[in-house]
């Protein structure tokens, strides 16, 4: 019943929510504005608000979704490349102060997978948000692509890795680290917003996929979130 209760919730949640969302950015956008100076601050406050709000609903009906087995990987075959870069543009989008830096791996110029693109995206763009919110401005943030995984698969695995310079994270935090709702306590973590949901759901959408995702860290220094998905089918290759 508390599922069923949480699914419904958020699910009726998301209409008012959508409105507010819609008639604020409406106000803000009225040149010129008809606002004194505090009043668009105000506007802008709540704006922001409504927005952690969105991504809190989206966050509990993805978990309940993913839960009741309601989610399916829509799989097709792809470049990762391109999933990735156009996950990184996503994040430079939200004028972040890092330095955000892809490796690809060498002399392959496709790294195609076989996946849910969307589900890819939404992972990445999870890693690249907490890399973000957890490490100080201005400091560097690695993608790497490694296409060189061997795996159980006939055709291998890919694994993507997200590098941070932030506090790190230490051995027992590590494994409550993908439990939904479960927060690092400790100043980093306080002083940003966040459900404790992006990583469970991560770790629930890489697990459809078949692969498996992972962190390693040197407390004090960086973390580095991984996760591995499966290439290409060798029968799919020649379609492809
Ligand atoms: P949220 O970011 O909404 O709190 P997540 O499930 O994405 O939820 O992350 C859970 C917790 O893991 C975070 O609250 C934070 O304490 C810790 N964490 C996640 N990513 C990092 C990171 N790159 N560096 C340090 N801590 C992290």
């Amino acid at each position: 019943m508390k599922d069923e209760f949480v699914s419904m919730a958020s699910h009726e949640l998301r209409t008012p929510v959508t409105i507010i969302k819609g008639y604020l950015e409406l106000l803000l956008a009225d040149e010129p504005l008809p606002l004194s100076t505090e009043q668009h601050q105000f506007l802008d406050a709540m704006s922001r608000s409504t927005d952690r709000l969105e991504r809190l609903i989206s966050d509990l009906l993805d978990m309940s979704r993913l839960e009741s087995g309601m989610v399916t990987i829509q799989s097709s075959v792809f470049d990762l490349k391109d999933v990735i870069s156009q996950a990184v543009d996503e994040i430079k989008a939200g004028k972040v102060d890092h330095c955000l830096e892809i490796k690809n791996p060498e002399g392959s110029p496709a790294v195609l997978v076989e996946a849910d693109k969307d589900r890819i995206r939404q992972v990445m763009t999870n890693l690249l948000s907490n890399a973000v919110k957890y490490s100080p401005a201005g400091s560097g943030i690695m993608v790497r692509i490694d296409d060189t995984v061997a795996g159980e698969d006939e055709g291998g695995l890919v694994k993507i890795s997200v590098e941070d310079h932030g506090p790190g994270i230490s051995e027992s935090d590590i494994e409550n680290l993908f439990q939904k709702f479960f927060r690092v306590d400790n100043s980093t973590t306080r002083s940003a917003t966040g459900s404790g949901l992006g990583l469970a759901i991560s770790k629930a959408l890489v697990e459809l996929h078949g692969g498996t995702i992972w962190v390693e860290s040197e407390p004090g220094l960086r973390s580095t979130f991984s996760f591995t998905i499966p290439k290409k089918s060798p029968e799919k290759a020649s379609s492809a």
